[in-house]
């Protein structure tokens, strides 16, 4: 299927307007994808700070802490110290599910909990309130760990998060206490937040408590945060192909099982950007392999099955696999083959995360769509080009902000799960270990990449390419709507999924055919296409 629009014209188009010093800047961030040859994807500028001015998609690090890593934790009690806005988005704001053990079972998702600083404590500091907040929240709550989540103010003023940490854990030793200086302005978007969680999360939870889990073929997963009950729906597969899920990362899953989960035999690793440091830790310090999956597509869950299978070489897995994703892609044929016959041809472009742009791009090329335009808010280049080019990556300033923790293997947890020469027989087999090959090569040549897309792109690209649906977040739905094109959340899914596994590609392929082919976007006209709201001229006399 070949493009209609010619990639370079509409790369030119979103850097004509702008002054020569960003658009030298901002053209690294957008490249065509045939730019070199398929196997040597092109080298894209990403991780790098959005030049001010520029109306961005992106969220701040305590947001990818806080909201994205965190949020979905259920029993971890978490405090965000700071003034009340930032708590935004300690609500909820993903729709990430959960489902405690039993009714009584712990859990505080539906609570934003919160200092509220004032301006009284910027100016004589807010430890004091910080401390009286936790006591207010253990006498309340009885929780087994809290979690302290530093905002900019707070860094700013220097508070120590982590001495007033140290102080309550010693007077409650029962319950861990840690804190996370994920400050806004630690990094250049939410994948600064993302890394100091998963240190943090390393650090004092992992591996402090050795639980045993019942089951055989013992696996976690890692960067699946069960936005409207994915990981329900890869907990079904994963039941019924007779293996165990221990800890999710951090949909659906507690406290305890994140304690526990360095006993397991697999780490399997769903969301790249946000959590591919904790599989990488955890290789090194418990022996843990871990490889790259993804529930999100049909053909890409069973595919992610197989490899979970292949990594046990256990003949009567690899065989209940089998028998699994063949019952499954019954009823998924059937409805894939009925809505390709509408969405056959149309065309999307996607602008989310750090992994789902990649993702989703299975689903629609299950429908027979094609994605001719995607990219990332928060990705480094690896997550484009493939882990190879690490070794490339400058470390600039920005990044420098995160400590890179040195991990040695534990003298005792130390486990090695395979020997080097299974590992070596499973690689020749085809699985690659700690290995991601990015979104480019997964595109096709005339697509066009962009990270970090802004408003002002966003336009270009609707009237240019004028695709048939729009993934992005709740920033750019109604102005693209308001062009008359729907706009998929890919963050939040709009209220809807699951969209993982089989069932949740049975609900997107029925939601895209019912945005993509519906009436009523032609009808949409924003009133200022109509006549304009307010005129204006530049210059003065
Ligand atoms: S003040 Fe800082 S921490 Fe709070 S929401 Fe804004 S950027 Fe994020």
């Amino acid at each position: 299927m070949s493009n209609i629009f010619d990639p370079v014209n509409v790369k030119q188009e979103l850097i004509a307007e702008l002054p020569a010093k960003v658009a030298r800047k901002r053209s690294k961030q957008i490249v065509v994808n045939d730019d070199k040859p398929r196997e040597n994807s092109p080298e894209i500028m990403a991780n790098v700070r959005t030049i001010p001015g520029i109306i961005t998609m992106r969220g701040c690090a305590y947001a990818g802490c806080k909201g994205v890593v965190l949020g979905p934790t259920r029993d971890i009690l978490q405090i965000v110290h700071g003034p009340i806005g930032c708590c935004f988005y300690a609500w909820l704001t993903r729709r990430n599910q959960t489902r405690p053990y039993t009714l009584d079972s712990p859990n505080y998702m539906p609570y934003a909990m919160s200092t509220d600083m004032q301006e009284e404590n910027i100016i004589f500091g807010g430890e004091k309130k910080l401390k009286k907040a936790i006591e207010e929240a253990i006498e309340l709550f009885h929780p087994k760990a809290i979690g302290i989540f530093a905002t900019c103010p707070v860094g700013l003023i220097g508070d120590d998060i982590h001495s007033v940490a140290r102080e309550m854990e010693a007077k409650y030793p029962d319950i861990n206490i840690f804190g996370f200086s994920c400050e806004g302005y630690k990094g250049v978007s939410q994948s600064a937040g993302h890394h100091i969680a998963n240190n943090k999360v390393f650090t004092d939870v992992v591996g402090v408590l050795d639980k045993e889990k019942e089951g055989k073929f013992l696996v976690n997963i890692l960067g699946e945060y069960n936005i409207g009950g994915d990981a329900f729906e890869i907990e079904r597969i994963f039941a019924k192909c007779g293996e165990t899920l221990h800890a999710t990362f951090s949909g659906n899953s507690s406290y305890e099982e994140f304690a526990s989960s360095h006993i397991v035999d697999l780490n399997v690793v769903m969301c790249h950007r946000s959590i591919n440091y904790l599989a990488e830790m955890m290789n090194k310090k418990y022996g843990i392999p871990w490889f790259k999956i993804n529930f999100i597509g049909a053909e890409a869950t069973s595919k992610s099955m197989r490899k979970i299978a292949q990594y046990f070489e256990d003949p009567a897995l690899i065989e209940k696999t089998e028998a699994v994703i063949a019952e499954e892609m019954v009823e998924v044929e059937k409805v894939r083959k009925d809505v390709e016959s509408r969405c056959k041809g149309k065309t999307a472009v996607m602008f989310v995360g750090g992994s789902r742009a990649h993702h989703y791009q299975e689903l629609f090329r299950e429908i027979g769509m094609k994605t001719v335009a995607a990219g990332y808010e928060f990705a480094h280049r690896d997550d484009y080009e493939g882990r190879k080019v690490i070794p490339d990556i400058k470390v600039d300033a920005d990044s420098r902000n995160i400590e890179e923790l040195k991990v040695v293997a534990d003298p005792e947890a130390y486990r090695p799960r395979k020997t080097p020469e299974e590992l070596k027989a499973l690689t020749d087999a085809g699985l690659q270990f700690g290995a991601y090959e990015g979104m480019m090569p997964d595109m096709e040549p005339d697509a066009l990449v962009i990270d970090d897309l802004n408003h002002h792109d966003m336009e270009v690209l609707i009237e240019q390419l004028k695709p048939d649906i729009f993934c992005a977040g709740v920033k750019e739905k109604y102005i693209v709507q308001k062009y008359g094109i729907p706009l998929k959340q890919l963050h939040s899914y709009d209220y809807s999924g699951p969209y993982a596994g089989y069932k949740g590609a049975i609900n997107f392929y029925r939601e895209i055919d019912r945005m993509v082919n519906t009436n009523v976007w032609k009808l949409i006209k924003a009133p200022w296409h109509e006549s304009p709201q307010l005129t204006a001229t530049y210059g003065c006399d």
